[in-house]
């Protein structure tokens, strides 16, 4: 290795990414030169389609790798060499590693979100899962918990479409019983329904964010026996996370995934354990 890592994230509007802090930081404790650059799209006044181009610059660059956001996770897998399964499963890649001259896509969305459970969450029942939000951290997430051994995976989205097709995707790879879908056309009767019979909420819409402020549920459907496992990480502290914590759920915040999925595409690119405790107290640091 000569001296040094060089990584780059490429995606529209990531000029307040966490990203560069987390992996740096890492990489400083460990004593590693490590530089983790921005490729946003938006300055370079780029169409969304140049993130092709922007992969083969970074690559000639000699970037060790990259992480890759929206909207690039699906755009990028035309111009990759290889898939890890998974990521050929999801269709989306956020980690692209540079590797004897090939590009190598993975998604540690749904391996940090898998790991970010098996921490956050030990021991908590996957009978029966209620997930809302079937975009792309829907579909990560819906994949983490049916290989950690989810029973039974109900899915919500206001796309009816969307929701459709990725109870089909997964029901492809998992097989039908463990995989439904559910209206949200019926005025919320369907999901509370599902909510009361379930173990746990995996919230993955954008809801909750500054942009999208509010509560996906009825805050009466939140009981103490669920547990609640929100992916919006700005802010820590959604609504959904806050309520669900005053009247008694086991929660998960959206920090986890994003510390998770960092710490494991730090581990792509450097074949280096990070110490994913330190980076999630640098991350609460932040
Ligand atoms: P997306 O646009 O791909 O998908 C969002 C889905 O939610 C859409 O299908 C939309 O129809 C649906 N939806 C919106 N409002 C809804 C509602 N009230 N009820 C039901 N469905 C609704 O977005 P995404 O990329 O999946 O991102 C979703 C959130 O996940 C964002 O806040 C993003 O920041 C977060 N995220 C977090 C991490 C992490 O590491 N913690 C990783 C990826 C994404």
């Amino acid at each position: 290795r000569r001296g040094g890592y060089l990584i780059g994230l490429i995606g529209s509007g990531i000029g307040s990414s966490l990203s560069p802090a987390l992996h740096e930081r890492e990489a400083d404790r460990l004593g590693v030169r490590y530089l983790y650059r921005l490729l946003d799209i938006d300055d370079l006044a780029l169409p969304a389609a140049a993130i092709g181009d922007l992969l083969s610059a970074a690559r000639l660059a000699g970037y060790d790798g990259v992480n890759v956001t929206h909207p690039g996770k699906q755009l990028v897998l035309d111009h990759l060499d290889e898939l890890s399964p998974e990521t050929a499963d999801l269709g989306a890649a956020n980690t692209v590693v540079f590797t004897g001259g090939r590009a190598i896509g993975h998604n540690t969305d749904w391996s940090g979100f898998a790991r970010a459970v098996g921490r956050g969450l030990p021991d908590a029942s996957l009978d029966a899962v209620v997930l809302l939000g079937a975009g792309g951290a829907g579909s990560a997430v819906a994949h983490a918990v049916l290989t950690l051994g989810a029973g039974h995976v109900r899915i919500f989205d206001l796309d009816a479409r969307r929701g459709a097709a990725l109870v089909e995707a997964l029901r492809a790879r998992f097989g039908a019983d463990r995989v439904s879908g559910g209206r949200l056309s019926d005025g919320g009767a369907e999901l509370a329904a599902a909510l009361r019979s379930a173990d746990g909420l995996v919230h993955a819409t954008p809801t909750g964010m500054a942009a999208h402020p509010g509560l996906p549920v009825p805050v009466d459907l939140l009981r103490p026996r669920l547990w609640v496992a929100d992916v919006v990480y700005r802010p820590l502290d959604t609504e959904l996370v806050t309520a669900a914590r005053e009247r008694g759920c086991r929660v998960l915040d959206g920090g986890r995934m994003a510390v998770f999925q960092a710490a494991d595409s730090f581990r792509l690119f450097t074949g280096i354990d990070p110490d994913e405790e330190a980076m999630m107290r640098h991350f609460d640091a932040l």
